[in-house]
């Protein structure tokens, strides 16, 4: 490599806290600049700073993100009572993840990187599972009735013009309970949307599942969303991409997904979604290996590691030690970040870029060179145990030899 890759449009950088802040700068330091001309809109959204601003900066880094379409996130702290004197904070502001996302109006996709030598628990499973979750309404925005004794459950709607819909949910025979859910046709189709145009970017194709054979309005609304959002805006898409839309039962798919090679993006509904994705993610091994993605139904996206800011990691650098914590999802933030970039702005170098990165990151662990959290999980054995700085430097040379080729 001689000359650095040029960018023509910036990434929106959104730095964050304690370890992952750490590590972010040593990522850019050591794995991006020596490579690309780095062109950023940079937004600090470490905690003390949201705060500072009455988080004004998260909005704005969100804003960003809608007008540039491609953002790269650093884990932040959400804060809690027990942040508020350890940061002297005035407020305690909601979460950064929440706040981009409303803003965004988008769907987050969950990732295992995969390496050889880390087993799933699955042994079909040689490809990712991505797991899209629908993160509005149901059962997370319910309303529920504890009954004391017998009497007659009602689900009643008025509408904005006075007209009543009126329907017996059950004529109760004694003491119970009662919930009731909503969801909106904007939200499903946004959904859909954000599914389908991530399907489209990684080449992949998509599962939905619901119980509509017992759920026949609410469910049947999903599918019917999904379906019609499918064949006016994305059938042509797909079949050119040679990626296709499969629709079935929420049972039968789960019984399907055990038995599959992976390679597909698994949209769920909310409730589905959250439980699965703590499955499927803990049989892929090691939240240092899932990446995050948000995108919204107008094609932005936002890229982030999906843990948190490991904390107890960064307690112990503080106080002098190296720790051997696994930088992979937030190089994966980035390169996800900047092969987007480079699909937008039809910049080849740095789709190449990405890939060569991803690779000769991969190729390191593959070669039996990892950090503490995944000897623990690593078959056959690792060769050596690095800490964050040793395992950095080794990437850094193994992207620069793959680069020089
Ligand atoms: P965490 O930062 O994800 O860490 C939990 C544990 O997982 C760590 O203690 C560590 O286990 C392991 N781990 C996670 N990432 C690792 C990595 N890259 N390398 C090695 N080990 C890793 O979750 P948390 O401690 O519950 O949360 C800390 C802060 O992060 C909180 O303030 C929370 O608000 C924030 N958070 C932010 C996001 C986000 O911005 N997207 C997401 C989740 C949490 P060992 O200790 O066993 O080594
Ligand atoms: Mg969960």
């Amino acid at each position: 490599m001689s000359a650095r890759i040029t960018m023509t449009t910036p990434l929106v950088e959104m730095d964050g806290d304690e370890m992952t802040r750490v590590l972010w700068a040593a990522v850019k330091k050591e794995l991006i600049e020596p490579f690309v001309e780095l062109k950023t809109e940079y937004f600090d959204l470490s905690v003390k700073n949201r705060d500072d601003t009455e988080d004004r900066v998260t909005f704005d880094s969100a804003r960003a993100a809608k007008r540039l379409g491609v953002a790269v996130k650093c884990a932040t702290i959400t804060a809690n009572d027990a942040r508020v004197p350890e940061y002297s904070l005035k407020h305690l502001l909601p979460s950064p993840n929440g706040t981009i996302r409303a803003e965004l109006d988008g769907t987050v996709f969950r990732k295992p990187i995969i390496v050889r030598n880390v087993k799933p628990s699955v042994p079909s499973w040689t490809k990712p599972i991505i797991l899209g979750r629908h993160a509005y309404g149901d059962v997370y925005k319910n309303t529920e009735i504890a009954v004391d004794g017998p009497g007659k459950a009602e689900l009643v709607f008025t509408g904005k013009d006075g007209k009543v819909v009126r329907k017996t949910i059950m004529e109760m025979s004694g003491p119970g309970i009662l919930q009731g859910v909503h969801n909106l046709d904007s939200s499903i189709e946004s959904f859909a949307r954000a599914c389908l145009i991530y399907a489209l970017s990684e080449k992949v194709d998509v599962w939905f599942a619901t119980k509509d054979t017992v759920s026949k309005t609410y469910d049947g609304r999903f599918k019917a969303i999904f379906q019609r959002v499918f064949d006016a805006e994305f059938k042509a898409k797909f079949d050119k991409a040679g990626i296709s839309y499969f629709y079935t039962l929420i049972d039968d798919a789960v019984a399907r997904v055990m038995k599959s090679s992976g390679g597909f993006l698994w949209a769920c509904k909310n409730y589905d979604g959250d439980v699965m994705s703590d499955m499927v993610a803990s049989a892929f091994g090691s939240l240092a290996m899932m990446t995050s993605v948000l995108v919204s139904p107008n094609n932005c996206f936002e890229y982030e590691a999906a843990h948190g800011t490991v904390q107890q990691h960064y307690y112990r650098w503080k106080k002098g030690e190296k720790t051997s914590t696994n930088p992979m999802a937030l190089i994966f933030a980035w390169s996800g970040a900047l092969r987007q970039r480079g699909i937008f702005d039809d910049g080849r170098d740095l789709i190449a870029f990405a890939d060569a990165l991803e690779k000769g990151c991969l190729d390191v662990i593959e070669s039996g060179v990892m950090t503490g959290d995944l000897a623990r999980l690593a078959d056959p054995a690792p060769a050596k145990v690095l800490d964050s700085w040793q395992f950095m430097d080794a990437l850094s040379e193994n992207v620069r030899k793959a680069l020089s080729r």
